[in-house]
């Protein structure tokens, strides 16, 4: 199929050749081979099956997890000629029957359908009945449980699936490389180890930075001074932190939109137009925003709070930069961040293993904010991509660009070790740096910590500095952390090896936000 498959691509779509991953994933498709695609946002996933789709005969059925994502994609196709629709919850019962019956009349090379879909007699009953070229998984790490988006109707459509008489070929998409989630996917979608194809994960116009300790809305202003006329998105933690924010943007005079599930579904299709169409320059958001948002021009993502997991954070920083033209991707970091996930991990009606591994992810993401390495670096180990990883240095993250201050830190950490060591290894960060410092708290005396031979012994430093010591020791796995909601600090081999004198620990400075200039008060 490929010279098809390339005819199909500068014909209908306009370009001129394949990006990383996309003829091998058509290749695959075109022998019947069920695949999962593993690319990053804006790599080109939609046409890894829309190819395919229009070059075999029947109708290709794509299960989409947003309604917005669905209209969009349709409205892309049909705009080139190309006869597709979509079928969910916002149409009426009368447009849904007109639809299956275009459907059962084979009208259609492409339909969307959202998940629950499958579970309707009526729909059903007309997928059984027609020739299916295809099916496709779009955001498939939806169908996993320790993906960060899981739905479990996306997963009850398996056994519904089985009822049709011929799927000939199945394909998942996402943005979401962890081990865990592509093996839950390979395993409910039947795909072997040979038809997974991953690009690289490196998105290298994109720079990444961590800022610590700073006023949040005042950096966000001389940050935005500095970019008038830039596209940007500004994801924050709440809907109320997204109304202050973008209230007081607007004050000073920066064109903002906001997009937050609170608003009317009238007041978020204005909000998005008006952005995507360049009339308001700035989105402030909270991520119920930009899942299948094709804007190419967005040159920056602020976020305001820390986010969940790292599979989060990527994916909506991966919403700069896809026009491949140098892009920033700025985490806010402030220690309240970690409160607020802890909260919601708590609040939620997940069970006790799911709970356990969203804090394994949470723990990732605070290690991403207190390294000293490099931020690229360290997203793609993350997502296991090696050899991308392997590269220790991008250049352009905010720890790269500093690079200047390496202080050997080794003796502090030797007493910061063998204090988690007296300590039993039964606490955590706080209580660690609190006997560190010789803190007179009764919790301490309550447990005798006081008597340690390591109480006190970091007394000639703040708490909080002793803190970071003990959390960047942490993130450059120089000291492990036991899963959970309080998570205690453990000794590793690397523990052991900077005890014996074997390793030396090198840390570097505080990374230096941007600039203010003077003139963000306007
Ligand atoms: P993803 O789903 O992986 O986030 P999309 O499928 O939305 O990415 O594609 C991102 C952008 O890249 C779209 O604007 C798409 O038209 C464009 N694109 C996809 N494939 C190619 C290609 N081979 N050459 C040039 N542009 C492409």
């Amino acid at each position: 199929m490929t010279k098809q498959a390339e005819q199909i691509l500068q014909t209908y779509f306009g370009y001129q050749t394949f990006r990383a991953g996309q003829k091998q994933t058509i290749d695959h498709i075109s022998e019947r081979h069920n695949t999962l695609a593993v690319m990053p946002t804006g790599g080109g996933k939609s046409l890894c099956y829309q190819i395919p789709g229009m070059a075999l005969d029947g109708t290709a059925i794509i299960i989409s997890p947003l309604i917005s994502l669905m209209k969009d994609q349709v409205d892309a196709l049909q705009a080139l000629g190309i006869p597709a629709t979509y079928i969910n919850s916002s149409l009426t019962p009368g447009e849904q029957q007109t639809r299956l019956n275009d459907i059962k009349s084979g009208k259609y090379k492409f339909v969307y359908a959202a998940p629950e879909r499958f579970e309707s007699s009526s729909f059903m009953s007309v997928m059984k009945r027609i020739p299916i070229s295809l099916i496709a998984f779009d955001e498939a790490h939806c169908i996993s449980q320790w993906g960060h988006d899981f739905r479990p109707s996306y997963r009850s459509i398996i056994p519904n699936l089985s009822q049709l008489p011929d799927i000939p070929v199945t394909v998942a998409l996402t943005a979401t490389a962890t081990t865990d989630v592509i093996s839950d996917i390979q395993g409910l979608l039947d795909i072997q180890n040979d038809h997974i194809v991953k690009t690289g994960f490196e998105r290298a116009n994109l720079s990444f930075h961590v800022v610590k300790g700073k006023d949040k809305p005042t950096y966000i202003r001389s940050f935005m001074a500095e970019h008038r006329d830039e596209s940007g998105i500004i994801y924050t933690a709440t809907r109320k932190q997204a109304d202050a924010l973008c209230e007081q943007l607007r004050k000073r005079g920066f064109s903002a939109a906001k997009y937050h599930a609170g608003l009317s579904e009238n007041e978020r299709k204005e909000a998005q137009t008006a952005f995507i169409h360049d009339e308001k320059t700035v989105m402030v958001a909270t991520n119920a925003f930009g899942m299948g948002i094709d804007k190419s021009n967005v040159r920056f993502i602020i976020h305001y709070a820390m986010p969940m997991s790292i599979e989060s954070y990527y994916q909506e920083a991966g919403r700069a930069g896809r026009d491949g033209e140098h892009s920033d991707c700025i985490l806010l970091f402030s220690p309240q961040d970690v409160q607020l996930q802890k909260f919601l991990i708590e609040q939620s009606f997940m069970d006790e293993g799911s709970k356990q591994n969203e804090y394994r992810k949470l723990q990732a993401m605070m290690n991403y904010c207190h390294t000293h390495g490099c931020l690229t670096s360290s997203i793609l180990a993350y997502f296991n991509d090696k050899e991308a990883a392997s590269k220790s240095s991008c250049g352009h993250c905010s720890n790269c660009l500093n690079r200047q201050n390496r202080v050997d830190i080794t003796e502090e950490a030797q007493m910061i070790l063998s204090c988690v060591k007296r300590m039993d290894e039964r606490f955590g960060v706080s209580m660690t740096a609190k006997v560190l410092k010789g803190s007179k708290s009764s919790r301490i005396q309550q447990f005798g910590l006081h008597r340690l031979s390591t109480y006190g012994l970091l007394s000639a430093y703040t708490e909080k500095e002793i803190t970071e010591r003990i959390q960047f020791l942490v993130a450059e796995k120089w000291l492990a952390t036991a899963d959970g909601k309080f998570p205690t600090l453990k000794l590793n081999q690397n523990a052991a090896d900077v005890l014996k004198g074997k390793e030396t620990v090198w840390m570097y400075t505080t990374p230096i936000p941007a600039s203010e200039p003077e003139d963000y008060q306007k």
